[in-house]
């Protein structure tokens, strides 16, 4: 049986995490992000991770090399020989082209892109408020009354976190869109990309992704 390397692509909000995790274990192969990478590789102070460091302590980006290297050294581990599912990588399209030279032959590549319209994505990620004392989270949407910002659980207030405002999360749809409008061209020319609705729920996005695999 060929390798099957599973691509999530989807922007912040689109639901991609929750699928990258319950396709993992369906499909019993690892799943790997780049951010669990990077504390993997900082927690055992690799070389590559001592250097990831650096970066991120001088709040630069990691250099795509660092990033290529610890994920091309992460996928030669001995529970990838099933294949494995990438989440949050590639993220631009020079990363898919070394991605590309990387596979072998033995490899079947299958992309997925979890559709959302932006409308949806803001509301989703703008309406989330979180109860200060428990942590709950609550989706209250985008105008909530002042007297439902209460938790349900412990009553006490409930606070916005920064990253979700509405124009923060529109800011960061624009810089997703920007990368991965030539990446998604890219997977489709090859003709390795399926769109998925991902406005549905969690579950039934799942069956979708599951008919081409
Ligand atoms: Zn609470």
């Amino acid at each position: 049986m060929k390798k099957q390397i599973v691509i999530l692509l989807g922007a912040p909000g689109s639901g991609k995490g929750t699928q990258a995790k319950t396709l993992s274990a369906d499909l019993q192969i690892p799943h790997l992000s780049t951010g669990d990478l990077f504390r993997e590789n900082m927690s055992k102070e690799t070389e590559l991770g001592m250097l990831a460091k650096g970066y991120i302590n001088a709040g630069q980006l990691v250099p795509d090399e660092v990033v290529l290297k610890m994920l091309f050294a992460r996928t030669k581990a001995s529970d990838c020989f099933k294949g494995y599912l990438l989440d949050g990588f590639p993220r631009t399209l020079p990363q898919a082209e070394s991605l590309e030279k990387e596979i072998k032959e033995d490899a079947e590549l299958i992309v997925f892109n979890l559709e959302v319209p932006d409308d949806v994505i803001v509301r989703r990620v703008a309406g989330r408020y979180v109860c200060q004392s428990c942590g709950l989270i609550h989706n209250l949407g985008l105008a909530p009354k002042e007297s439902d910002k209460r938790c349900h659980k412990c009553q006490e207030p409930l606070i916005q976190r920064s990253d979700d405002l509405a124009e923060v999360v529109a800011n960061r749809l624009l810089v997703y869109y920007m990368y991965t409008k030539p990446l998604v061209e890219f997977y489709v020319k090859k003709g390795v990309l399926h769109a998925i609705d991902g406005t549905k729920e969690p579950d039934l996005v799942h069956q979708d992704i599951l008919q081409y695999l």
